[in-house]
């Protein structure tokens, strides 16, 4: 999903600018290193494995140099933004308008910081993004300097300047991460491999059990999607790289009714839905909504082609409020750029719970590939995922013959 691009007037323009700051050169004095000799202050971030891939987060150790090793090591005018705190001039940075696919990097350390996906054309003239790649990467100061109560952003490794970020962005996040092209690197796509990072293979704040935890939510995460008959939604998610697992079953209804014969009177409360457990590091829950709306019709109320009953309602089912944000904000796109010619009339509830449905509708696609319905109605939705998501499919149909 892409941000809307705001139009902003040329006045608009002007106050952002003098608003946000952007365009002020200070020359505050870098922050001194309290840091006691001999320890190694450590910081949770992520970066990027030898797979290309974003992993973490992981605890590395923090880059603290000496000023004349910062000097050393910047250029000119590198040293002046990212560790004197100052602005480059409004549309002359180098990255303004690069829209090459790829990752914005520290230009001090390298770390993640940014990636195409969330760069948007704000017209103040710097690089601005709705949201960095990696929240534990992008530190937030408030910043008071020049009589401004403004929030100043830095590299989490390095705790050099990059800009200042301001609640005037698009959708989904509504901010502006208002940056310096000279505060950043960019690395184009095929190049990733090239920022893979040395990983300790031993994490101590990992052996921590609240870091446990954390850890893996960050490789499985789950989505609950209702668009009419489960077996066809089963059949479509089970298609994706990513995808570890896609159950039956019903949401939206309570525990006593979540049977098929209750739901099939449409009476129950319950939709037809799809537990969706897939790891983020793989697919996004974006990528997943894409999907989803690529593969229903989310503008026929309580019904999917001959499929009529609040049951086969077109449904999101979110966990938390990140995810209400984002599904809001998708289908808001959606209808924005008219892509059904009719308002989507996909219900965003929140999930209270799921009941796996009964053993004979799990994997039904792959079970029954010779039965009518699957064959007219789940069939060509699997075909249809496998054509028009190619990137994102595993490399053979999940479909037993
Ligand atoms: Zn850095």
């Amino acid at each position: 999903m892409r941000p809307t691009t705001p139009i902003l007037s040329i006045a608009l323009t002007i106050c952002l600018m003098i608003l946000s700051g952007c365009e002020q050169s200070g020359a505050a004095p870098p922050e001194k290193n309290t840091t006691p000799p001999g320890s190694t202050p450590m910081v949770r971030v992520r970066v990027f494995g030898p797979d290309g891939k974003l992993t973490g987060p992981v605890d590395v150790p923090k880059l603290v140099l000496t000023d004349a090793q910062w000097q050393a090591r910047l250029t000119p005018a590198q040293y002046t933004i990212l560790r004197n705190k100052g602005t480059e001039p409004a549309f002359c940075g180098a990255l303004l308008h690069n829209a090459d696919k790829g990752v914005y990097v520290c230009a001090a350390c390298a770390l993640p910081l940014f990636e195409t996906g969330s760069k948007f054309e704000s017209g103040t003239g710097w690089p601005s993004f709705f949201k960095p790649i990696a929240e534990e990467n992008v530190l937030q100061h408030a910043d008071n300097s020049y009589g401004m109560e403004r929030t100043e952003t830095l590299c989490a490794r390095c705790e050099s300047h990059l800009g200042h970020v301001f609640d005037d962005g698009p959708r989904p996040t509504g901010l502006r991460f208002c940056m310096n092209s000279e505060s950043l690197r960019f690395v184009p796509q095929d190049k990733l491999a090239t920022l893979a990072e040395v990983i300790p293979a031993t994490q101590p704040a990992a052996t921590q059990p609240s870091a446990n935890v954390k850890d893996k939510a960050h490789d499985s995460a789950e989505i609950v999607l209702a668009g009419g008959c489960f077996w066809c939604v089963e059949g479509v998610f089970e298609q994706l790289d990513g995808v570890t697992e896609a159950i039956s079953g019903y949401a939206g209804g309570s525990k006593e009714t979540a049977n098929y014969e209750a739901v099939c009177t449409g009476t129950t409360g319950h939709a037809e839905a799809v537990k969706i457990i897939y790891d983020p590091r793989k697919i996004s829950y974006e990528q997943l909504l894409k999907v989803h709306f690529a593969t229903h019709d989310p503008t026929t109320l309580n019904r999917q082609g001959n499929d009529e009953g609040t049951q086969y309602c077109s449904a999101i089912f979110y966990a938390s409020e990140e995810e209400r944000q984002i599904a809001q904000a998708f289908i808001a796109d959606l209808n924005d750029a008219k892509i059904y010619g009719k308002p989507i009339v996909t219900r965003l509830e929140p999930l209270k719970a799921f009941y796996p449905a009964e053993k004979y509708h799990q994997d039904y696609v792959c079970r029954n590939p010779n039965q009518p319905y699957i064959q007219g109605i789940a069939l060509p939705k699997v075909e249809k995922v496998r054509h028009l998501f190619k990137d994102m499919v595993k490399p053979e149909p999940v479909v037993k013959p």
